[in-house]
């Protein structure tokens, strides 16, 4: 048995920790929160709650392989539902659609809005659905990839892969509607990017969840946080909250001795490292040449794209509205310029409100709505003065919103505003990107970090700014990558 230290309790820390102490490891986590959950959190006030992160789910069989793999049942701790509708789209021209699993009532919804664009939204899953057979085995499901892996996929594959073009070039081969375009091209928020640069391999993201569904667990999202430190406690992890690491104890060797906490340093034989990699080379590890040269590699890249969150307490129902709502702004392509060229929130965003209390009333008071409001906003670089504007930029989402019809202003008894720079201090993302490097560039997959520290043996690094990328689905899959890399670091070594 080893020990192994770990930076920080969000998802891809607490799914590395059930697996290593599954695999009898003592393990040990150092959370600088109150509370687990890293991005994933949960407020109550004014008699509503919120879930004030991540608010979509998919990919439930990662979520059923975790709590397998250490012998546990996933219902035992966790009851998901299915979200019918997926989401709720609201198009700018007043148009609307309601966006199914079931495909023969999709392809109803799209033939309600353009019906010459059914045959090609079949044509865009099947290709997505490619993309995923040959792309989940070398960039999603295993360790990070390397272009000799690629090179082994056949030559026809790699064409069907689609990484040279943009998404919207894709889309736009196979659908004609500017509704429809809009709705599939969405799917590269899912990773902070923007569907005019982000490459059509990402497509893959929308067929997951247009084929695979939306899960929402009963009780919140913040309940999968709560179920991951329930199972890992059980196993015998230990958590301390309220303990930021100061510093990863490095050795003259290069070699990762523990962890520097509370003024102590704590003795392990690996550490893995679940906060940003960024401040994780920046503050916690000793600047040697090679350290330094890793962190520049790290600022070189784009980040991606931040949000501006409001968590509204709403006195009133909205009837039209689903669990999840999307409404659209008429200028989609601006919205990407203003967020990764000028570094500016758009000025007339797409809006996103998730709204629980229509799954689980007891989210807010009766007759009342709890509002999740999230619109995509610049990684924070000084170019926006949020502490000054955040109050107009609610005015601007509002009125966004009442273009729609939705008019919120004298209907609202309960307000918390999160900025790029509030989610930067909640989880310490650098410039507060909620997913990392943007995924911007063909070549994102292969230049994401390793789980593997090149300049610090036995360090490693599980997380949304590491392989396979941001997500819940995908930060579990990281943890469980940096456990496996940790674990044969350990058999080699201890
Ligand atoms: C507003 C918002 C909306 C989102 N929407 C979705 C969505 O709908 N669906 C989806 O799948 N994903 C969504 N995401 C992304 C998702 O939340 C993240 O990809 C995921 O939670 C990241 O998990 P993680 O474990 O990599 O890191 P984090 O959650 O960032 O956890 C890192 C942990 O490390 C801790 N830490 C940092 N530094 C230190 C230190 N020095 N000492 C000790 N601890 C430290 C932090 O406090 C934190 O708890 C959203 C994120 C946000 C913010």
């Amino acid at each position: 048995m080893a020990t192994v230290g770990i930076v920080g309790a969000g998802v891809a820390g607490l799914a590395a920790a059930i697996r290593l102490q599954a695999s009898g490891h003592a393990v040990t986590i150092f959370e600088k929160n109150a509370q687990v959950g890293g991005k994933m959190y949960t407020l109550k006030k004014d008699g509503f709650r919120w879930d004030t992160g991540p608010s979509v789910i998919t990919m439930l069989p990662v979520f059923e392989d975790l709590f397998s793999e250490v012998g546990r049942n996933l219902e035992d701790y966790l009851i998901f539902d299915a979200v019918d509708p997926l989401t709720r789209y609201f198009f700018a021209n007043g148009q609307q659609l309601d966006a199914k699993q079931d495909l023969a009532e999709m392809c109803a919804q799209i033939a309600a809005i353009a019906p010459d664009d059914v045959a090609g939204y079949l044509e865009f899953l099947q290709r997505a659905s490619e993309i995923h057979r040959i792309t989940g085995p070398v960039f999603i499901y295993q360790q990070p990839p390397k272009v000799a892996d690629f090179l082994q996929v056949p030559f026809r594959d790699m064409l069907k892969v689609d990484s040279m073009r943009s998404m919207q070039a894709s889309i736009e081969s196979l659908v004609q509607s500017p509704e429809i375009r809009q709705l599939l091209g969405r799917f590269a928020t899912y990773v902070g990017g923007s569907p005019y640069a982000a490459p059509a391999t990402l497509n893959v993201i929308a067929n997951v969840e247009m084929t695979q569904g939306v899960w929402y667990p009963r009780g919140g999202i913040y309940a999968i946080a709560t179920a991951l430190e329930k199972l890992a406690r059980e196993l015998g992890v230990t958590i301390h909250c309220d303990s930021p690491v100061t510093a990863i104890d490095v050795n003259a060797a290069g070699q990762a001795t523990g962890i520097t906490a509370d003024g102590i340093h704590h003795p392990f034989a690996a550490v893995i490292a679940n906060a940003d990699v960024l401040p994780v080379h920046k503050t916690l590890l000793p600047q040697t040449p090679v350290v330094k040269r890793r962190l520049r590699k790290l600022e070189n890249q784009q980040p991606s794209c931040s949000g501006f969150v409001m968590l509204l307490g709403v006195q009133a129902e909205h009837a039209a509205l689903a669990h999840h709502n999307i409404f659209f702004s008429g200028d989609y392509k601006r919205e990407f310029v203003q967020i990764f060229d000028e570094g500016v929130p758009p000025t007339e965003p797409t809006v996103y409100a998730a709204i629980t209390s229509k799954s689980t009333p007891s989210d807010a008071p009766m007759g009342m709505e709890n509002w999740f409001v999230l619109v995509n906003a610049p990684a924070a670089d000084g170019r926006f003065d949020w502490e000054t504007e955040a109050a107009n930029y609610k005015s601007v989402v509002l009125e966004t919103l009442a273009k729609h019809g939705i008019d919120l202003s004298d209907k609202i008894v309960s307000e918390t505003i999160l900025t790029p720079l509030d989610l930067q201090a909640m989880s310490g993302a650098n410039r507060g990107a909620l997913y990392g490097a943007s995924a911007n560039s063909r070549w994102t997959a292969f230049q994401r970090p390793h789980n593997q520290s090149a300049e610090v043996a036995g360090l490693f690094f599980a997380g949304g700014t590491t392989h396979p990328g941001g997500g819940i689905p995908m930060v579990t899959l990281s943890g469980k990558v940096a456990a496996q890399l940790a674990q044969a670091y350990l058999t080699q070594n201890c």
